[in-house]
């Protein structure tokens, strides 16, 4: 019997080099297929982020060079360039405007149509969308869209920085809503900017005791020692915090006065 065995695996070998053949045939087509699907989703940005969205507060303060920022749509192959601005010019406020950057896959219809523009764009890699339009971009259906769990923070938030003066409570709720739950690295970029906004309008709508809770929230996460990471304040965003704590206090004290 035991000179049977070469013989056995000799005669098997064909169909083990057939199994053989169907494995690297498969794994060659789950290849194409994944690279079929990342090209489909993007091929600058694995994290299935199709365009960025900028928007600023509507609240008046906004100087034109950023306030032109307002609408702003751009690849992420082109957000990812080093010096990337997403104005034209320098902010004339010296950097203490808010702009928002807000990462979406954009699969509800009026994102679809905002995707297919800005890669029919060419090479600026970028286009401007009116007030209009990015009010209708963030009125779509993007909540029945298959990209609702990746987009939602971005919507709410873009939809926050319009409305703050017609529905404060709104703004309020989607800023808290950003810091509490960004953690992926595409909402990153939501968490100081809705720090500063909710703590503004909520000194705006006079609930200064949450405001100052906020500033308090605020250095907390951001101390100043320690590893600096992606998307942390930057002096500036640091300055203006601090402006609005002082601001706070005045309050504080000119009601205990
Ligand atoms: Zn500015």
């Amino acid at each position: 019997m035991s000179g049977d065995s070469p013989f056995v695996i000799f005669s098997l070998l064909p169909y083990l080099c057939g199994i053989l053949g169907l494995l690297l045939l498969w794994q060659y087509h789950q290849k194409q297929v994944l690279a079929g699907r990342i090209q489909a989703i993007d091929i600058f940005d694995r994290s299935g982020i199709r365009m960025y969205v900028f928007a600023t507060p509507d609240d008046g303060l906004i100087c034109n060079a950023c306030w032109e920022a307002n609408g702003m749509v751009y690849l992420p192959s082109q957000v990812a360039n080093k010096d990337f601005v997403p104005r034209s010019g320098p902010c004339a406020n010296s950097g203490r405007c808010t702009i928002v950057m807000a990462g979406m896959y954009g699969a509800w219809l009026e994102a679809r149509n905002v995707v297919n523009r800005l890669r029919a764009a060419g090479t600026p890699g970028s286009l401007k969308l009116s007030v209009q339009e990015l009010s209708e971009l963030l009125k779509g259906n993007w909540e029945q869209s298959v990209s609702a769990a990746t987009d939602r923070l971005a919507v709410l938030m873009l939809a926050a920085l319009s409305g703050e003066k017609k529905n404060p409570d709104a703004a309020i709720n989607a800023y808290q809503l950003a810091i509490r739950e960004a953690k992926e690295v595409h909402a990153l970029p939501l968490v100081v900017p809705a720090f500063l906004r909710l703590a503004e309008v909520l000194m705006n709508v006079e609930r200064a005791d949450e405001a100052v809770a906020v500033v308090q929230e605020f250095e907390e996460r951001y101390p100043r020692e320690g590893r600096t990471r992606p998307y942390d304040p930057t002096e500036t965003q640091r300055g203006l915090m601090a402006i609005k704590k002082s601001r706070l206090k005045t309050v504080s004290i000119g009601r205990k006065g």
